[in-house]
């Protein structure tokens, strides 16, 4: 029995197991991965970090220098260094599959046991819930789809007929990967939004925060010109088109004009990966889970941390978990000392 159960080891987990520790609870972090680093373990080979070291820090411990954009490679050594640095206890591999209300306490089913506890940290990301838009067709095509967390890289694509769809972060650095190698043709929903070329990870955060009174990062656009997209936008190789009406058996169709292509990669988002708490019955009729902070409101003593805005905000980032960490920790201990 513990206090606190924090479900995921990745930098949301391990941002709150810093302020659990301050708070002085009882916790423990369980992960389905057998190593460290969360999703930071399964990006693509030129994948890096929208902002500089010294602004990607989780509370406590700066993350090391680096000169440049950091790669994925760094955050995971970060992450691993960072959780023996504050021994805390994760176990892994510990799938969590079930989380059930029963005599007043939180009950979670694993792969490898049950624990119990009075409180709750979900904290599992949504790289394991990749998102693809119902799109006319989709099925009928022949050639190969993918979505970013299928990307490694584009030497495989070397040659091919490459589609990349969406107009995020992940879109414009994945079609920036391709574009001197692949006859690529990148589909944004809108004409792509480019932050301000000064803007990168460091003001992220501040905007997010201040969101409510300036419109936040969303008024200024979609994406972080880091410099490998800056240079393919420079030199002309990233136009967007508009998105495609279907696809056919050869490759996306625009009314009458079909466009063959090998492969088309949905760089279309995620979703919060919040199947194990299916038992709890959250949802509303509208789909979504009510929060207030992080606090569940039909199950106050859940919390959910990292998923995005709505649990608090730039929480899905590294420098943004670190505030909305230490409030759910402070509310969970507030909460248990009132019972
Ligand atoms: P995760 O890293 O996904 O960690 C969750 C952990 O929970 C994982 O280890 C997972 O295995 C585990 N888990 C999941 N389900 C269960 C379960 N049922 N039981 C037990 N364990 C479970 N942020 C930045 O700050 N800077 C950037 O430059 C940046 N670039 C990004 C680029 C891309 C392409 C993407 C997708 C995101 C980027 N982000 C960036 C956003 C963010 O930092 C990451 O998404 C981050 O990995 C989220 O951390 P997390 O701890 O919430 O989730």
């Amino acid at each position: 029995m513990n206090q606190v159960v924090v479900i995921g080891a990745g930098q949301a987990g391990l941002a709150a197991g810093f302020y659990l520790r301050r708070a002085g609870l009882d916790f423990v972090l369980l992960d389905a991965q057998t190593t460290p680093g969360g999703a930071w373990l399964h990006g693509w080979d030129s994948l890096r970090l929208f902002s500089p070291a010294q602004h990607s820090s989780l509370p406590g411990w700066p993350m090391p220098p680096y000169r440049g954009y950091p790669p994925a490679d760094h955050v995971v050594d970060y992450l691993a260094a960072y959780e023996k640095r504050y021994e805390f206890d994760v176990r892994r591999p510990v799938r969590v599959t079930a989380v059930r209300r029963t005599d007043g306490q939180f009950e979670i089913a694993t792969d490898g046991g049950t624990w119990r506890a009075d409180a709750v940290i979900s904290a599992t990301g949504t790289w394991w819930r990749p998102f693809i838009p119902a799109i006319r067709g989709r099925a009928d095509f022949l050639g190969r789809q993918l979505h970013t967390v299928d990307y490694g890289g584009p030497d495989e694509f070397a040659g091919q007929r490459v589609v990349v769809v969406g107009g995020g972060n992940s879109g414009a650095q994945i079609a920036a990967d391709l574009a001197e190698v692949a006859h690529l043709t990148w589909v944004t929903r809108r004409p792509p939004r480019y932050l301000p070329d000064e803007i990168d990870g460091r003001a992220l955060f501040d905007i997010a925060s201040r969101r409510q009174e300036t419109g936040g990062v969303a008024a200024l656009g979609d994406i972080v010109a880091v410099p490998q997209v800056r240079a393919a936008r420079d030199a002309g190789l990233l136009r967007a088109r508009p998105l495609f009406d279907r696809i056919t058996e050869s490759g996306p169709a625009w009314t009458d004009v079909v466009e063959p292509a090998d492969a088309v990669i949905w760089c279309t988002g995620f979703r919060p990966a919040l199947g194990h708490l299916a038992p709890l019955q959250l949802r509303g009729r509208d789909g979504t889970v009510r929060t207030d902070g992080t606090r569940v409101v039909a199950e106050p003593r859940l919390h959910l941390l990292g998923y995005g805005d709505w649990t608090g905000p730039a929480s899905a980032t590294l420098i943004g978990v670190g505030p909305t960490a230490r409030a759910a920790a402070n509310e969970i201990a507030a909460q248990l000392t009132r019972r």
